[in-house]
């Protein structure tokens, strides 16, 4: 079973004494693990073991006692899993530092996400889990849903069940270009070529990754911003056989994000039988399924 604990810093010091293993200072007190304690710790993941080695240390000099006991490693999991179960709400929405004020947005979504997490509050998804997942709930039950607000994608978009990018599509219009080249060096992408005579941008739009920076500095309006929206990623996860969202062609208003986002949540509560990942059950005729319907809606 994979735990994720959350604990206090350990202060560690050396006392091997028989069938125990070295043990920490807390309070002025040694404490130190049987055998058993000290296996059933191990089979912790290791990015997680110190802390929650700290944790069950803690617990144990909270009552006096010396020795960590596998009991005591048993009541602290038992603990752990019981505050997770409690703080579940199944769902977890995110979004980057872009609203705190980050220079690369490229769109400001400000209210997107309220839409977003009262849409997921009515479709009840913790009732939803707590009938289909057997056993306590974790937080990797829990339906993910970020968004980014340029394509830099900070809150990490392409690991969640649902990733939204903040897009602006660059696109010439007839406006003179000054040949300034202001658009070719702020382009991170190297999307961006001036042709001679007439002098005119040509972008690469099989490169581009629509940050709008382009459009932001051009002078002229000779580029200008022809779509703007967000990218939408569905099916990334990480875990035991993790994999990256993927892309559905395009770039959406609010709106349709709102309905992308509606009909994936409802896709998610018709198939996940067990408390299965989005991502395990959006197969890609599914993927494919859903960008033929956007292409007809
Ligand atoms: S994703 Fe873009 S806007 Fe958001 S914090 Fe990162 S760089 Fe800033
Ligand atoms: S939108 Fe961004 S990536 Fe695309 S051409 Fe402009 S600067 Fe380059
Ligand atoms: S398109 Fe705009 S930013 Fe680019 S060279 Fe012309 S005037 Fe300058």
């Amino acid at each position: 079973m994979i735990l994720f604990w959350h604990g206090i810093d350990e202060i560690k010091t050396y006392a091997i004494t028989g069938n125990l293993s070295p043990g920490v200072v807390l309070g002025g007190l040694t404490v130190e693990w049987t055998k058993d304690a000290e296996n059933a710790v191990k089979k912790v993941p290791f990015f997680v073991r110190k802390k929650v080695r700290a944790r069950v240390e803690a617990q144990v000099a909270e009552t006096g006692k010396k020795t960590v006991t596998l009991t005591d490693v048993k009541t602290a999991q038992k603990r752990h899993l019981q505050k997770m179960s409690e703080e579940i709400k199944g769902y977890q929405i995110d979004t980057c530092f872009g609203p705190g004020g980050c220079p690369n947005r490229t769109v400001h979504s400000e209210g997107l996400l309220e839409r977003i997490e009262k849409m997921i509050v009515a479709e009840d998804l913790l009732s939803f889990l707590k009938q289909h997942v057997p056993g306590d709930l974790k937080y990797h039950h829990e339906f993910r849903i970020t968004l980014a607000e340029c394509p830099n994608a900070c809150s990490q978009p392409q690991i969640k069940d649902m990733g939204i990018i903040g897009a602006v599509v660059p696109g010439i219009t007839n406006e003179a270009c000054s040949g300034c080249e202001a658009c070719i060096d702020v382009c991170p992408d190297n999307c961006i070529r001036l042709q001679d005579s007439p002098q005119k941008p040509e972008i690469d739009l099989d490169r581009c990754m629509a940050c709008g920076k382009c459009v932001g500095v051009c002078p002229t309006q000779t580029i200008q911003g022809v779509e703007k929206g967000f990218r939408v990623q569905l099916g990334g996860k990480l875990g035991r056989h993790p994999q990256l969202a993927r892309e559905l062609p395009g770039v959406y208003p609010e709106e349709k994000v709102l309905d992308i986002v509606h009909y994936c949540i409802n896709f998610y509560k018709r198939n996940s039988r067990q408390g299965e990942r989005f991502a395990q059950i959006f197969k890609k005729s599914d993927f494919d399924f859903l960008v033929e319907k956007l292409r007809h809606d």
